[in-house]
């Protein structure tokens, strides 16, 4: 899965955001931020349109005063082994149910049985049989609308498979709780607009398995350990497209205008990565050796599928090689889901992904969502092929996926860019403060859900990467492979990828493995290098400063170090090094007469920790000049950039030159960040950013360099060059230089603004119901009207930007807005439209003036209405 369901994805650059917050006159952005009580977040570079994305983390969650204590989560116990799943199945539209009949084939795991428990949620159950021959066996069962439990007609030995017939109307509508409260992400199975009355959705239905939410549409052992074939009848409308997992081996034409569509899967993986998708999409195909790779669209976005997804077939290829493993499934397919409860999910050959990754041609120059495509992806050797065997091991499925991300940018763009982007992920994991205390392997948790998060996704990834680094690419690769070809097809735990790791590199990996994937925290060193005179030599001391709980870590790392000879010229070393003691003093290899001018550990960047080193102003300029690697790199002009400025003031213009010469291009964005921060410097380095602002092939740069005109610009110069940054091709710099030019001149913008409307994309249509939120004074009834419910997961946005424009309108305005909002809360089909309207509505009265407008009869039957849905 990529990101948890506690993220919104939106984009924003990056290291404006807090300055963005402080200088804007409204809150603008705060309330974006806010919007869904969501803090901190991670950012993704893309290469060829590098727009950083933001996605936000987990929601923190204060503990209530009684403390929980949580038990150890065992791998679930195999009892009986769910061999293959034929499930028959059609949708009632109306109710939101799913007619189902399946048949299951089962065999007892390590004893007789005479009974079997399966995985049921909230089920009205028709028939339950055994199915000998041409013979029907009716059989008793229990049901608590949560586990089905079948008594058998006589023992079901090791030799025997049962073949049970279950008929059943599943309800994931319906599905409760232990404490009998409606579950809205947990449903397995969801109906998007069923009825057709929500005018800006398709009607769809999909589904969505992880972590054990399956049993919401079809009986099952719902496990990550259990690993099933199937065959999948879909019977639909004659104008529906069904996607499931594996290959469609018939449809059949039924006369009554509907058809059932055969999907079939011979190789075996775990029911929650069974799939369904229905809707009117339109299919694209492409091959990668012969096998299927297609793209299911919804048919405006159907000329854009090689726009989105296009590069397919050649990522199946890199990983192919990369794991030395070729894509083991029958094809790979790809669809775009509405409302979709995550970023994507990582299905067997049937990837769903949530609707922001569709998108036009001109969309995709400022997010091309490869980052996504390419995680679900690499989960069809991690998680799909080799799946963890319990949620405590997730890791084996989500850090890889997450490095999958690095892997396939290393391959492809090169160390450099990867470096750059992968480097978001650990400040993402040092940002959570609330996860230290977790550790990536976690038998301890409340949920299974608890653990998708930064620590299974981004540390793990880092782990990963510095594992790499411990046994070398070879060896690392060779583990790999090793760990792939032992357990294809089956599921592992933490030690299996340890035993491959060590048969590959000949290491034992006890130590690494307990204090990254079993320990918590992370390691904080301070180093420092000094010259011991009395012995002519250079020591280095690194002292372990984290938190005492995590324990000391043992880490072998390298050190950098910059020397002068005595003719003047100056040369960079590297020696390998190993820190494990509290305070650990290494002494550097002879040197005679040269001075050490500079030093930097982990000079390729793969430690997931913190490294403060402590040096003057010159030798961090060696290191900001002359260190190889992003990590280190950055952590020099981080500190440049802290040095007291009014002293020294040349350094940092040095740099800035220096970055914004670079090739480059996130050196110029650095370098925009350093000027944005160090205050005086906009002036002396204004043509340059101008230039970058209109010529620059990167659609980040011109973004960054536009919003920094806005707010550090002067007079006519600013406004003409944001005006020209109205016609740029991305839409992201077009909402950046609107928002910039609020700050120049507002009336202009709002002139602008009006012009724009007409643009269908949602980057823009959001920066402008937000504009008019904080800055129109004139009625805007009619603009909101026309974008509200539009441009997918961005509405939520605009409707509270709406909100937040009539908190400043008079009486008029909002009785003119009621109906407005009314007609747009009875036709949404979204799932959560009473609790966001209750939000929204409590802030509006809070916030207005217009007090007799809430006292009014029409206003209040609303409030009420929407009240009444929410208890619903
Ligand atoms: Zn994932």
């Amino acid at each position: 899965m990529k990101s948890c369901s506690f993220t919104l994805i939106f984009n924003m650059k990056i290291p404006f955001i807090a300055a963005r917050i402080q200088h804007m006159r409204t809150n603008f952005f705060l309330f974006i931020l806010l919007l869904s009580g969501l803090s901190a977040c991670k950012i993704i570079k893309n290469p060829s349109t590098p727009i950083e994305k933001i996605i936000l983390e987990d929601v923190v969650v204060t503990p209530s005063s009684k403390k929980v204590i949580l038990s150890y989560k065992p791998m679930e116990t195999r009892v009986v082994d769910l061999v293959h799943t034929k499930l028959f199945l059609s949708f009632d539209y109306l109710h939101q149910w799913v007619n189902g009949t399946a048949v299951l084939s089962l065999t007892p795991y390590a004893y007789a049985l005479s009974q079997v428990k399966l995985d049921a949620h909230g089920f009205t159950l028709l028939r339950v049989a055994q199915l000998k021959g041409r013979d029907t066996l009716t059989l008793s069962y229990d049901y608590d609308s949560l586990k089905l439990n079948v008594s058998l007609a006589s023992d079901l030995l090791l030799k025997d498979t049962l073949q049970l017939l279950i008929q059943y109307i599943a309800k994931p509508n319906e599905i409760k709780t232990g404490t009998g409260k409606a579950i809205s992400d947990a449903r397995g199975l969801y109906f998007i607009n069923p009825l057709g009355t929500d005018p800006n959705k398709p009607r769809q239905i999909w589904s969505q398995g992880e972590t054990e939410y399956n049993s919401g549409w079809f009986p099952t052992v719902d496990a990550p350990n259990e690993k099933h074939t199937q065959d999948i009848y879909l019977t639909v409308e004659e104008k529906e497209t069904t996607l499931s997992n594996g290959l469609l081996k018939d449809t059949k034409h039924n006369l009554n205008g509907t058809k059932t569509d055969h999907w079939q899967q011979l190789k075996p993986h775990a029911p929650y990565l069974t799939m369904i998708a229905i809707g009117n999409f339109i299919v694209t195909k492409d091959t990668w050796r012969n096998k299927e790779v297609s793209y299911y669209l919804e048919p405006a976005y159907a000329p854009y599928a090689r726009t989105i997804f296009g590069k397919t077939p050649q990522m199946i290829e890199t990983f192919s090689k990369i794991t030395g493993v070729d894509y083991p499934w029958d094809k790979f397919s790809q669809v775009v889901a509405r409302d979709f409860v995550s970023g994507a999910m990582e299905n067997t050959s049937a990837v769903l992904h949530y609707e922001m990754v569709q998108h036009t041609d001109r969309e995709h120059l400022d997010n091309p969502h490869e980052d996504i495509i390419v995680h679900e992806l690499f989960h069809h050797w991690f998680g799909d092929l080799v799946t963890c065997r319990s949620w405590s091991n997730l890791p084996l499925n989500e850090s890889f996926a997450t490095y999958g991300e690095y892997l396939y940018n290393e391959y492809t763009y090169g160390k450099d860019y990867a470096d750059m982007v992968f480097a978001k992920n650990l400040e993402a994991y040092l940002r959570s403060k609330n996860k230290y205390q977790e550790s990536p392997i976690r038998n301890y948790y409340a949920e299974a859900d608890d653990v998708f998060d930064v620590v299974s996704y981004q540390k793990g990834s880092w782990i990963l990467h510095q594992l790499r680094n411990e046994v070398g690419d070879s060896a690392f690769f060779k583990g790999i492979n090793r760990y792939l070809t032992q357990n294809a097809y089956g599921t592992t735990d933490i030690h299996n990828l340890r035993q491959a790791m060590e048969w590959a590199s000949g290491k034992d990996l006890q130590v690494f493995f307990t204090q990254w994937f079993l320990g918590k925290g992370h390691p904080e060193l301070q180093i420092a290098l000094k010259r011991n005179t009395e012995k002519n030599r250079y020591e280095l001391e690194v002292k372990q400063v984290q938190d005492s709980s995590f324990g000391l870590f043992t880490i072998n790392t390298e050190l950098a170090y910059v020397s002068l000879h005595a003719d003047g010229t100056s040369k960079v070393k590297t020696i390998p090094i190993t820190i494990q003691q509290a305070t650990e003093t290494i002494v550097l290899p002879p040197i005679g007469h040269e001075l050490i001018l500079s030093y930097w550990i982990d000079p390729k960047g793969n430690i997931p920790g913190v490294i403060v080193e402590t040096k003057d102003p010159n030798s961090w300029m060696f290191q900001a000049g002359l260190a190889t690697g992003y990590q280190a790199k950055q952590r020099a002009i981080k500190a440049i950039s802290n040095l007291p400025y009014e002293k020294d003031s040349s350094i940092q213009l040095k740099l800035i030159t220096q970055l914004l010469s670079s090739s480059l291009y996130y050196d110029q964005l650095t370098a925009l960040d350093l000027i944005e921060k160090l205050d005086t410097f906009y002036a002396h380095f204004e043509p340059q950013i101008i230039d970058m602002a209109l010529h620059n092939k990167v659609v980040e740069v011109r973004d960054n360099s536009m919003y920094l005109i806005g707010y550090k610009g002067k007079g006519e110069l600013a406004k003409s060059i944001l005006l020209q940054g109205l016609k740029d091709s991305s839409y992201e710099v077009m909402a950046t230089s609107l928002q910039s030019l609020s700050i120049t001149d507002e009336t202009l913008c709002l002139q602008k603004c009006i012009g724009l409307e007409s643009i269908q994309t949602a980057t823009l249509q959001r920066t402008i119901s937000w504009l008019y939120a904080s800055h129109a004074k004139d009625n805007k009834n009619a603009y909101y009207k026309s974008v509200l419910g539009k441009f997918g997961m961005y509405r939520n946005s605009i409707l509270n930007a709406y909100f937040t424009y009539l908190r400043n309108q008079n009486k008029a305005v909002l009785e003119e807005a009621l109906p407005i909002l009314e007609n747009y809360y009875t036709l949404s089909s979204d799932r959560d439209k009473a609790k966001t309207f209750r939000s929204f509505l409590k802030t509006l009265q809070a916030k207005s003036k217009e007090t007799e407008f809430f006292e009014s009869v029409t206003f209040k039957a609303f409030k009420e209405k929407v009240q009444t849905d929410y208890a619903n």
